[in-house]
This record gives C-alpha cells, sequence and structure tokens, in this order.
C-alpha cells in the first residue's frame, strides 16, 4: 500500500475512534455517500462554517447572509438548467453491472477528457477497449441525472415534484429580489448562505471528499459588468485569505485556470482551487464569473424583474455575478489530511493532529496531576471553570496517567494541555502548560493564564 493510502486510512480510522466522522447509518451496514458528525467533528465543522461566515458576512457590509429552504419550488431548477442538464457521464460494467464515473475512469486511464462531449467519452472506451475496475467489458456513456427527486404534498396524484437542492446557490438567486427589496443596496452587493445540497454521485469516495449529502459555503456576488475582472481578482485573493485562516497550508493549494472548451458556455471565467489530497490533487473550491446568466434565467421564466437601476447613471441593467462555492466538508478533509502528523516522544510513536488553534475543537484541556489527590482535582476545576468562561473549547479530563492524557489530547489536534501539580498549590501558583507541536513545556502563573492563551491561540 502507498504511504498516502496508508495515511488516508489513519485518517478515517483515527476520525471514526475519536469522535470527528462516523459512517452515516452505521449500525445498520451503513448508506453509501452519508456520514454523520461526532462531538469533535460537529465542532470543528461548525468553527471553519464560523470563520467563513465571519470573514464574508460579519466583518463586511456589502455582504447579506441567507438561510434558504432546502425544498424549492421545480421551476427554479428548470430555470436554472438542472432539470435538463445536471447530470454525469455514467458507464455501466457489462458483467457486473457496477457503475462507474465515465470521466474519472478515461482520467485514471491517463486520458485528456478537456472538452469529451459523452459521445467522445463512448469513442474513446471502444477505441482503447478500456476495461472497468473488475476487468470487464463497458457499455456506452449514458447521462446519469444527478438531482434527488421528491414529491410535496399528499394528493392523490401524488403530489408536486420537488428536488433536494443540488447546490445552495438556487436559493441566493430566488432571494435576491426580496434582498434587493429590503435593503436597496448599492452594487457591488452579495448574497451568502451556509447550507446542505444533495447530489446523487453515481460513485460517492475518498471518505467525505465526495459525498451524496453535502454542505456549501456559497456567495453570489452581485457586480457591474465593467468591473468583473477587479472583483474576479478580488474573489481569488479572499480565497486564498480563507485557505489562510482555516490554517490550509499554501503549498498544498493550487489555482487551476479552466480552458474555454471545459467552462459551463455561461462563464467567462473560471478558476478551480485544488488541493494536494491524499489521494491526488483534486478540486476544493470553484470560483466562477457566471456573467448575468442565473438572474436573466430566473427573471424570464418567473417574470419578475430584476434590473438594478444605477441611481447616478440613470443606467438600468441585470447585474452579473461572481461565485466563490466553497464545499465544507472537502475543507474540513484538506484541514485533517495537512494536520495529520506523526512523530517519536519518548521512544514511542505519537499521532497528533497539527490543526490551527482557529478551528480545533478542542483548543485547551486541563488536567490534575493525579486523580486521587483532592487537592489537585479541586484547583484543576477551578482553572477549567475559570479558564471556560474566556475561552471556548476548554476540556477537563483526569482518567489514566498523564502521559496518556497528553496523547488523547494531541490526536484530536488540542494544541495547549494544561497540568496542575504540587507546585501549584504548594509552592508558586503555577502549572505546565505543553505544545502539542513541540511536546516541550512551560510555568505560567495561573494568573496570567488567560492572557497567555489567548495570545497564544490568536497568534497561532
Ligand atoms: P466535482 O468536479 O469534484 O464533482 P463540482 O465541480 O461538481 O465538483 P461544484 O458544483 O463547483 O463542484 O460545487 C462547489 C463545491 O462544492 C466544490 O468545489 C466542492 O467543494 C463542493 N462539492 C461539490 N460536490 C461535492 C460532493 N459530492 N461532495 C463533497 N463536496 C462537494
Amino acid at each position: 500500500m502507498k504511504p498516502e493510502e496508508n495515511k488516508m486510512e489513519k485518517i478515517v480510522s483515527l476520525c471514526k475512534r475519536r469522535g470527528f466522522i462516523y459512517p452515516g447509518s452505521l449500525i445498520y451496514g451503513g448508506l453509501a455517500g452519508t456520514f454523520d458528525y461526532g462531538p469533535l467533528g460537529v465542532t470543528l465543522k461548525k468553527n471553519i462554517e464560523n470563520i467563513w461566515w465571519k470573514m464574508f458576512v460579519e466583518n463586511r457590509e456589502d455582504i447579506y447572509g441567507i438561510d434558504a429552504a432546502i425544498l424549492m419550488n421545480e421551476k427554479v431548477w428548470q430555470a436554472s438548467g438542472h432539470v435538463d442538464g445536471f447530470s454525469d457521464p455514467l458507464v455501466e460494467d457489462l458483467k457486473t453491472h457496477r457503475r462507474f464515473r465515465a470521466d474519472h475512469l478515461l482520467e485514471e486511464a491517463g486520458v485528456d477528457i478537456k472538452g469529451m462531449s459523452f459521445d467522445d467519452m463512448s469513442k474513446v472506451i471502444l477505441e482503447k477497449d478500456l476495461k472497468s475496475p473488475d476487468g470487464n467489458k463497458l457499455g456506452p456513456v449514458v447521462n446519469f441525472k444527478m438531482m434527488f427527486e421528491t414529491r410535496i404534498g399528499a394528493d392523490a396524484e401524488g403530489g408536486q415534484v420537488s428536488y433536494l437542492r443540488p447546490e445552495t446557490a438556487g436559493g441566493i438567486f430566488v432571494n435576491y429580489k426580496n434582498v434587493y427589496d429590503s435593503f436597496h443596496p448599492k452594487l457591488p452587493f452579495g448574497i451568502a448562505q451556509i447550507g446542505k445540497a444533495f447530489r446523487n454521485e453515481i460513485a460517492p469516495r475518498d471518505f467525505i471528499f465526495r459525498v451524496r449529502e453535502l454542505e456549501q459555503m456559497e456567495i453570489e456576488y452581485f457586480i457591474d459588468p465593467k468591473n468583473w475582472e477587479l472583483e474576479f481578482e478580488n474573489w481569488r485573493k479572499s480565497i486564498w485569505e480563507f485557505a489562510d485562516a482555516v490554517g490550509l497550508p499554501r503549498e498544498n493549494v493550487h489555482e487551476l485556470e479552466i480552458p474555454d472548451a471545459d467552462r459551463a458556455f455561461y462563464s467567462k471565467r473560471t478558476i478551480d482551487f485544488e488541493f494536494d489530497f491524499p489521494f491526488g490533487k483534486k478540486e476544493l473550491y470553484g470560483l466562477a464569473y457566471r456573467t448575468d446568466y442565473d438572474l436573466g434565467r430566473h427573471s424570464k421564466a418567473s417574470g419578475e424583474k430584476m434590473e438594478y437601476l444605477n441611481e447616478e447613471t440613470g443606467e438600468r441593467f441585470l447585474p452579473h455575478v461572481i461565485e466563490p462555492s466553497l464545499g465544507v466538508g472537502r475543507t474540513m478533509l484538506a484541514i485533517l489530511s495537512s494536520a495529520y502528523s506523526e512523530d517519536t516522544v519518548e521512544g514511542e510513536t505519537r499521532v497528533f493532529l497539527k490543526l490551527s488553534p482557529a478551528v480545533a475543537p478542542v483548543k485547551v484541556a486541563v488536567f490534575p496531576l493525579l486523580k486521587n489527590k483532592p487537592e489537585l482535582v479541586t484547583k484543576a476545576r477551578e482553572i477549567f471553570v475559570a479558564l471556560r468562561k474566556e475561552i471556548s473549547g476548554v476540556v477537563y479530563d483526569e482518567s489514566g496517567s498523564v502521559g496518556k492524557r497528553y496523547r488523547r489530547q494531541d490526536e484530536i489536534g488540542t494544541p495547549y494541555c494544561i497540568t496542575v501539580d504540587f507546585d501549584t498549590i504548594e509552592k508558586d501558583n503555577t502549572v505546565t502548560l505543553r505544545d502539542r507541536d513541540t511536546a516541550t513545556q512551560e510555568r505560567i502563573n495561573v494568573d496570567e493564564l488567560v492572557k497567555v492563551l489567548k495570545n497564544k491561540i490568536v497568534l497561532n
């Protein structure tokens, strides 16, 4: 097994064992493409989302947050083009009837699929006599629709067709007019949303990289088309700033300019941000200039006017849009795979997650040196209670030896551990503060702890 594959296995196993991420519906054998976030995973996820929300909604005057319904009128997805066009190329193993993504099989066979239609893919499969991963002949490439269809209502005809939204962007476009009418913003302005999206992926794989129920953080940033190049450049930089803020190493993030032939016809420029995952360089985020395609389609289909009036020049036009689209799960997987580390401490292999304190689910753990010494326990609990009033993500632990507690905290990425010992209560009111990455300790006065920790957590 390649070391990087081995690393993925170790991450998946750590995530399950320590309560970050569990396979969905596990006691019933699971459900492919779904995962449940455990107590540490949900905190890590919320930390990522909060950084995004703070950076792009709270700290900006030009972006409005919303939370739209997941179920929407089917006309939304007809107008957006998803009902007809949101599909992936599917190919079937003619013997086992297992189904695969044709583009992925071709890429794995070294074929450059840029600009290929589904028919082109079928031809290449035939020409090269490509086999399925099980070694059998493959059928023709067909269109596989990725939206989950459902029915709403209890009437005899079976209700009205609806879809689980395949992206959060639809909810944003439908609320463009609402936000515009409520707040009268001037261009440029954006609408932001974090939420679930659903895609019936042909082959969910690579842990939480490709799932059927996912979470996205999306912004539609409405602009005057005259300024699109400048605004696009600003968003390109903002994505890098976000990647820095969640602690992704810059050397593992790469921009991929999507060539004309591979872009959606309405997009004038698209950049994919890719990340070096243990299973290869793959899409992390997308940034697209989508012109006025979406508002144009919704305005036409709904009959609602969506034009913007520039009060200074008297010009009326449909705003154009730039869309930074970020996956929460892929951010988390990028964070976990770059944070996963092993070293040797006191002759033993130590596993630790080098999480940035900004995203770490537990930021500080407080221990008494011994749990059977009430004076140590009382002091440690006192410090724990005081700290958690000031800092989020503080836990108390007294089970097992201190060495074991350090290992447990290292494994979940806790940046700092504090131990109360006899010097604390008998000598100088100091505790040890241990750094996860270096495993070194320093003594800090209890009265200084909040200040020292706050500085460290912000500085890192
Ligand atoms: P891919 O080519 O990998 O299928 P995509 O180009 O279809 O992705 P977009 O439609 O641009 O993806 O979605 C925006 C973002 O949503 C992606 O950059 C990714 O972070 C996230 N995302 C999309 N599909 C999935 C999925 N099945 N599982 C997890 N995250 C996803």
